[in-house]
């Protein structure tokens, strides 16, 4: 990466960028609305998720699934069977890894969860050091 860090630009910015078939599926093209604190969860390339709060983004890759027990979701706190939830790694640091399990239908585990519960899992996640790109 030896691109300008990205640091002033919105999560929503960066999204965009990565992302811009997501990005318009998600915010259409509408430009400069801006809105204050966006907090969500959206579904992006390769079975990826990114988890965007106001100008902070981070991106969960899944894993490939490993034993056969259930899964407990850290976001709606539904225990879920292998069929419908993840494991996800988030990198939010230099040496510094999360692994969080999310339910596979992102949309129902958020209304589960509620903006609460993306509130506590965006507090888990957030911050995330910016130096970790090389
Ligand atoms: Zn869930």
């Amino acid at each position: 990466m030896s691109d300008t860090p990205p640091k002033n630009h919105s999560a929503r910015d960066v999204l965009r960028e990565l992302f811009p078939e997501s990005y318009r599926e998600l915010f259409g093209e509408a430009q400069g609305q801006e809105s204050s604190l966006t907090l969500g969860l959206y579904p992006v390339a390769d079975g990826r998720l990114a988890l965007v709060h106001g100008d902070q983004l981070a991106e969960f890759s899944p894993l490939e699934p490993r034993g056969k027990n259930a899964l407990h979701c850290d976001l709606c706190h539904f225990t879920r069977s292998r069929q419908e939830a993840a494991f996800y790694r988030v990198v939010v640091g230099a040496r510094r890894t999360r692994y969080v399990t999310l339910c596979l239908d992102t949309a129902a585990c958020q209304r589960r969860a509620g903006t609460r519960g993306l509130a506590t899992l965006a507090d888990r996640i957030f911050p995330i050091e910016t130096s970790y790109a090389d």
